[in-house]
């Protein structure tokens, strides 16, 4: 059973272990529209499906765009870092074609309408602009669009572009109790507090141990931390 989004796709995934749980794959990534993705791409938990059973981790071989407005970073984003160096090309080439078709259809929009006016659609992707394989300019405000092999990649130009404070930060917090109660306490209270400060979690069910990872900005981690020195304190 899958159910398809503009942005993201979910579909029903089946763990080695036997366990089966829904995974969503993200073919556009805007951090701009949803800054809690730019955590899951830092925590490498972005289009990778976590088994809450058994811990493996599924990462999805889709190409996606990445984008962030606020910082100028518009990248088309392949995740397999080794892809040889002949489904590059192919891969450039197909780029190149889509940009083509994306021109063409700019500059038909900039003929002037049957009626004599002009029309008022602003063209948004000018043919003049200079482009080459990894860079291309779409149009003069938007951002030029790279292309990334590898999420690693990805992950390391992301970093070097945000505040200290805006970087990954993470509380873990865990039981080695066995039992079924201790652990959706521990569960509900993480997710609630995660809840609060805008941050995501992450469980690990391992028969040894349970535990919870939330992640966020460390400013708002700063936060949760403080939040959680008062629980301490009550
Ligand atoms: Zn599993």
């Amino acid at each position: 059973m899958s159910n398809i989004t503009p942005r993201s796709t979910v579909r029903a995934f089946q763990c080695a272990c036997g366990a089966s749980f829904e995974i969503t794959t993200y073919s556009t990534v805007n951090v701009t529209l949803e800054p809690e993705l730019l955590y899951r791409l830092l925590a490498g938990t972005l289009n990778v499906a976590v088994c809450a059973n058994c811990g493996r981790k599924a990462a999805s071989a889709q190409p996606f765009i990445y984008h962030d407005m606020a910082r100028g970073l518009f990248a088309y984003v392949h995740p397999d870092a080794n892809l040889p160096e002949d489904e590059r090309e192919e891969l450039l080439e197909h780029l190149r074609d889509v940009y083509d078709q994306a021109v063409a259809e700019s500059e038909r929009l900039e003929q002037p309408s049957a009626g004599g006016r002009h029309n008022s659609v602003e063209p948004r992707i000018r043919r003049r602009l200079p482009y080459d394989d990894a860079l291309k300019r779409i149009s003069p405000d938007a951002p030029p669009m790279q292309v990334i092999f590898g999420m690693e990649d990805l992950m390391a130009l992301v970093e070097s572009l945000l505040d200290p404070e805006e970087k990954l930060g993470r509380v873990v917090l865990s039981t080695q109790a066995s039992g079924a109660r201790e652990r959706t306490r521990l569960a509900s209270v993480a997710t609630r507090l995660a809840e609060q400060a805008h941050c995501l979690i992450e469980i690990e069910d391992l028969p040894a141990e349970y535990t919870v990872i939330i992640y966020g900005s460390r400013a708002r981690i700063r936060q949760l931390n403080t939040a959680l020195k008062l629980i301490g304190q009550r």
